[in-house]
């Protein structure tokens, strides 16, 4: 479980909820939307890790966006902070209120209907509580492809995922969260509806605004509803789990794959020895696809919409040629194709359980970062290195969406520290890595967000210019400073 380096809690604005607001609370989405019982608000409060509680006066869950408008003008009339929340499994906090929070927490979970499907238009209208996975299958029910997958897909919600602009296991072809999207509803801080729910492919009429609410964590307004973009479903796919040489190897092996694949890469996922040792450990049911003399293992999957013909290469055929050519060029140890449709679940399995093995397997560390993929082994070497020099025991377990130039790099603490000894280190080795990621040009946050934990990190490596703008549009829709405040941001 990563060891949480939080910043100092801001004094989080906001009036407190009296008992006179609890009641006008209650008028607009009945008990059945208010939870104010300690214990039941404890789920809601708690992050995914466990690693930070905050509190919030009530847990308020409207049923549609009527209700969340007029929750949202409540607040916004007596100056009562709010906390968004979906899935609640967003990885740096941003979900969770501070200890400090006065306010409400607005659950979008009762959002949870799908509201039009059109497969000829390639596209679906959606409520912001739908989790993920239904909105895969709902999509795979008419024959088509909803591309977002995360490893928190069967509890992450549509509009936690646009709200963190999530990445996932298919950006490198489809592209992240905010590519999926045509358009949105959205209650503003102040209790107004934004009707953006478009389903334009064109639209070059003036700025457009659905791009700030996404990736904005919260901050900027609530999303009620989406138009989604969906795609062919894939109807030949073939993955498999390939020992490699290193990391310089793992991005020539994608490089290639693009055309002999004839431009069909889904995923490239690169795994570590350790990380998938850490999964077997942990997840049960979990099988070794294959082990070879290397640290380096890379999660390849191609897919077509087209379906495989009778006597024509598909894509097995077309990955074997393509294998036999990258073992002989020698970035290629071993190999294994998927079989049958378990075998490839289990490959997929190992990789979405690294979040859930790594909160099994104790305190660690977790740098979600991003460099141009050409230079994913040079941060690789460089930031080991750094890491290694400063604690010599600390137990690194890198992965990553490679395709993406994203790394996970992550580390377990050594074998018996204790949470409180490893994080006495990890100012030394966070800066350390973001130093080197500042160097080379990346991001300190890919595809994770800024949260509470990253706060400090976003002020120290952008720019007064960026910082400032960002500052300049959060004032000028959220003056009162409601929305999720002490997130991302301080003002
Ligand atoms: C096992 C596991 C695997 C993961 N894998 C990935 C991965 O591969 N890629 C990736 O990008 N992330 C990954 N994550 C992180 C997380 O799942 C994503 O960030 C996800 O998009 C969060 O969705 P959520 O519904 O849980 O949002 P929450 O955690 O509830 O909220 C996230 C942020 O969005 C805000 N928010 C939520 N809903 C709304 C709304 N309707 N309107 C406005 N603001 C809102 C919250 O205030 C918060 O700031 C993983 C997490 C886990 C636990």
């Amino acid at each position: 479980m990563p060891v949480a380096v939080l910043p100092t809690d801001p004094s989080v604005p906001g009036a407190p909820v009296t008992a006179p607001i609890l009641d006008a609370l209650r008028k607009i989405v009945g008990d059945k939307g208010l939870i104010l019982d300690e214990h039941d608000k404890q789920p809601f409060v708690t992050e995914w890790r466990g690693a930070l509680v905050g509190q919030a006066a009530a847990v308020v869950r409207p049923a549609n966006t009527a209700e969340v408008s007029e929750v949202v003008k409540l607040c916004h009339d007596n100056g009562i902070a709010i906390v968004p929340q979906g899935g609640n499994t967003g990885l740096m906090g941003g979900a969770t209120p501070w200890p400090t929070h006065r306010g409400i927490l607005l659950s979008l979970g009762r959002m949870n209907h799908v509201l039009n499907v059109d497969p000829v238009g390639y596209s679906m209208t959606v409520e912001a509580g739908c989790i993920l996975e239904t909105l895969q299958e709902t999509a795979a029910r008419h024959d088509r492809f909803f591309p977002l997958s995360l490893g928190s897909q069967g509890s992450c919600m549509i509009g936690g995922n646009l709200s963190t602009n999530a990445g996932g296991v298919q950006v490198l072809r489809y592209g992240n969260a905010r590519n999926l999207v045509l358009g949105l509803e959205v209650v503003l801080p102040n209790g107004d509806v934004w009707d953006g729910l478009r389903a334009l492919k064109k639209d070059n009429t003036g700025y457009d605004l659905k791009h700030l609410f996404m990736g904005a964590e919260g901050t900027l307004g609530i999303i009620t509803k989406a138009v989604l973009k969906v795609w062919p479903a894939p109807k030949d796919v073939c993955t498999a789990w390939l020992a490699i040489r290193d990391p310089q190897a793992a991005i020539e092996i994608l490089s290639e794959a693009y055309v002999a694949s004839d431009d069909n890469v889904g995923s490239c996922e690169l795994m570590s020895r350790a990380c998938t040792d850490m999964v077997l450990r942990h997840i049960s049911g979990t099988q070794d696809p294959l082990k070879a003399d290397t640290a380096w293992y890379l999660l390849l999957e191609w897919s077509s919409s087209r379906p495989r013909l009778d006597g024509s290469a598909g894509m097995s055929e077309k990955m074997e040629q393509f294998l036999a050519d990258q073992l002989e060029a020698g970035r290629l140890l071993d190999a294994v194709i998927a079989q049958t449709e378990a075998q490839s679940r289990n490959m997929w399995r190992i990789r979405e359980s690294v979040a859930e093995a790594a909160r099994a397997e104790g305190p660690g560390l977790s740098y979600d970062v991003s460099v141009a993929i050409s230079r994913i082994p040079e941060l690789i070497d460089k930031g080991l290195k750094a890491v290694l020099d400063i604690l010599p025991t600390i137990r690194p377990y890198p992965l990553g969406h490679i395709g993406d130039g994203n790394l996970h790099f992550s580390f377990m603490g050594p074998k018996g520290m204790d949470r409180e000894t490893l994080t006495q280190y990890s100012a030394a080795i966070t800066r350390s890595v973001n130093d080197i990621i500042a160097s080379m040009a990346g991001s300190i946050s890919a595809e994770h967000g800024i949260g509470i934990e990253k706060i400090d990190e976003l002020a120290h490596y952008r720019s007064k210019i960026e910082l400032d703008v960002m500052r300049t549009i959060k004032r000028a829709l959220d003056p009162k400073n409601i929305m999720n405040p002490g997130k991302i941001l301080r003002l």
